[in-house]
């Protein structure tokens, strides 16, 4: 514990003799010589992942295949066993689509009249699923756009919208949702149960509206990105037989038109309605209910798309536990490789070399997988180092891995995963996501207590965070999982800098080598995490779902 002063010794000794327990926040640890000696050893791991010679690690590039050759290269280094298909390596194949946003259109039809927008600043259209090649349909506003019967709440099928009267129609959405409906569920939302609402309903499109609460950064990055190639993940022959053990994780390959509407331009959309967009955000931001109406217009669209088809690995290592009989269970540490690729310049750059993102989390990954083979003292059960591709075209990577698992799928225990962890600041904080689904967070809070870091849940919810990192896989395929990342209190200098780095940084040419980051803060977590991992791997009993939870229903 850090030292406190004569003042607040005081008061220490006050409340103590009058029976009162002081609130003292967690401080963390004094960084030591060996943090720092152990930061630069994880600062050179990010170094080389994050190499220029890398070229941003898009999922399927020759820089990606470099960036995987080196994590191998270290994976053999640590003396850990190949636990992919070929070696280290998971084959994952996938289709791209490039949307050519200058050989496609998208109008308005209002009374007769087209009103033509401008792809790029009023909308973009996605490149994840299959668009149609031209598209004419009515345009319906359903509020949240939230499919939730389990949670008796659907927006779906109202009173004002019967579920049958979605069909041949576009549905439009506002990002959020009411506020008595629990944030992971909301973001659960926007995964499986939105795709099965949609082809359920007949609906032949989506478009999704951001609230500008929850955008990371401005709209021209969104739309800067919107050229970056999309993937689903190929069609494979045991499809059918993942998607009847784990529903949630099923990828429909199925066509539908979907695209994303600029907030600022919203009101397209919603003149002539009797709403405007500003009062519609203003109930999302108050987690109110929406109305729920036509929107009296149509939409009509070309979409002209470059079609073509990559294969990218994940990679797989093991350290076998200690165990005769735990040892075929398997505690995962995951993090992805992929990032983003190449682009136009932006200040005279072209790389996104996504050093944060997440280069971070598989050099922090490498580091504890080291220190694991180096330890005399090995888990009982097996330790399992899982580096993901086509993170950043959907949790593609993770959710092939977590459906179709390279070691027996009742074996996986947990899975810790490693997403943009951000030491940019000292550990004294973590935000969990997951953490009020399983019992992996007893088990988080008691290592946390050693290392006096606090463990702390999402504080931004509508961010979606718990559906955007590869833990989610996880997730749905019934796995207790968690994701961390260094927590901060609102409005302080931590909180400034977290928020500068989004809007400045994430998935921008600036999450390069060159930003401020605490090296000794990051071998601080990895000490934490690897302390976590081994407890979970030691324990007698597996950790579990509570009941409480609404994943619960995915475990087998
Ligand atoms: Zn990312």
């Amino acid at each position: 514990m850090s030292r406190i002063g004569r003042t607040s010794f005081l008061a220490f000794l006050a409340a103590v003799l009058s029976g009162l327990t002081p609130h003292l926040p967690a401080q963390g640890r004094p960084v030591t010589p060996a943090d720092q000696a152990a930061g630069q050893g994880w600062w050179a791991h990010v170094k080389a992942l994050a190499d220029d010679s890398m070229q941003g690690r898009l999922t399927g590039s020759d820089g990606y295949l470099r960036a995987a050759k080196y994590v191998v290269s270290q994976f053999d280094a640590a003396g850990l066993q190949p636990a992919g298909v070929t070696g280290y390596y998971q084959p994952v194949r996938f289709d791209v689509t490039r949307v050519l946003a200058d050989k496609s259109s998208v109008a308005l039809l209002v009374d007769g009249r087209k009103e033509p927008l401008v792809l790029g600043h009023d909308a973009i259209l996605s490149a994840r699923g299959i668009q149609p090649k031209s598209i004419t349909a009515p345009l319906v506003f359903i509020g949240y756009g939230l499919h939730l019967p389990e949670a008796k709440y659907d927006d779906f099928d109202s009173p004002e919208m019967a579920f049958s009267s979605l069909k041949g129609k576009i549905v439009v959405y506002i990002n959020g949702g009411p506020g008595d409906l629990p944030a992971a569920l909301k973001s659960f939302a926007r995964t499986s149960p939105l795709e099965k609402a949609l082809t359920d309903a007949g609906a032949v499109g989506s478009i999704a509206i951001p609230t500008p609460k929850s955008m990371d950064f401005p709209w021209d990055r969104i739309a800067a990105n919107a050229s970056q190639p999309g993937m689903r993940l190929a069609v494979d022959p045991k499809d059918a037989a993942v998607a009847a053990r784990h529903p949630a994780l099923a990828d429909m390959h199925r066509t539908m038109f979907s695209a994303t509407f600029n907030p600022a331009e919203a009101d397209k959309l919603f003149a002539g309605t009797g709403h405007a967009f500003a009062e519609l955000v203003a109930l999302a931001d108050a987690q109110k209910p929406l109305p729920r109406f036509e929107l009296n217009k149509r939409l009509t669209a070309s979409v002209t798309t470059e079609n073509s088809g990559v294969e990218s690995p994940n990679l797989v290592a093991k350290l076998e536990g200690s165990d005769p009989s735990l040892k075929n269970e398997y505690v995962l540490l995951s993090a992805h490789l992929d990032h983003l690729g190449m682009g136009a310049p932006a200040n005279g750059k072209t790389i996104f070399a996504g050093a944060m993102d997440d280069a971070s989390g598989v050099a922090s990954v490498l580091e504890i997988a080291k220190s694991f083979s180096q330890s005399r003292e090995r888990p009982k059960r097996s330790m399992l180092f899982v580096i993901f591709t086509g993170e950043e075209k959907g949790l593609l990577g993770s959710r092939y891995f977590a459906g179709r698992p390279t070691v027996p799928e009742t074996g996986i225990v947990a899975d810790f995963n490693l997403d943009m962890f951000m030491p940019i600041f000292p550990l004294k904080k973590l935000h969990a996501q997951g953490l009020v689904e399983s019992t992996l967070a007893v088990d988080a809070r008691a290592v946390g207590g050693e290392h006096n870091i606090e463990i702390a849940g999402d504080p931004e919810p509508d961010r979606n965070s718990f559906i955007r990192t590869d833990q989610y896989s996880f997730v749905q395929a019934g796995v207790p999982a968690l994701a961390m990342k260094f927590g901060w209190t609102a409005n302080s200098p931590e909180y400034k800098a977290w928020r500068q780095w989004l809007a400045q940084r994430y998935h921008s040419v600036e999450d390069n080598l060159s930003q401020p980051v605490d090296t000794a803060a990051a071998a601080q977590f990895n000490s934490f995490l690897g302390d976590l991992a081994r407890r979970v791997a030691n324990q007698a009993g597996r950790p579990h779902y509570l009941e409480s939870s609404f994943f619960h229903r995915f475990e087998q």
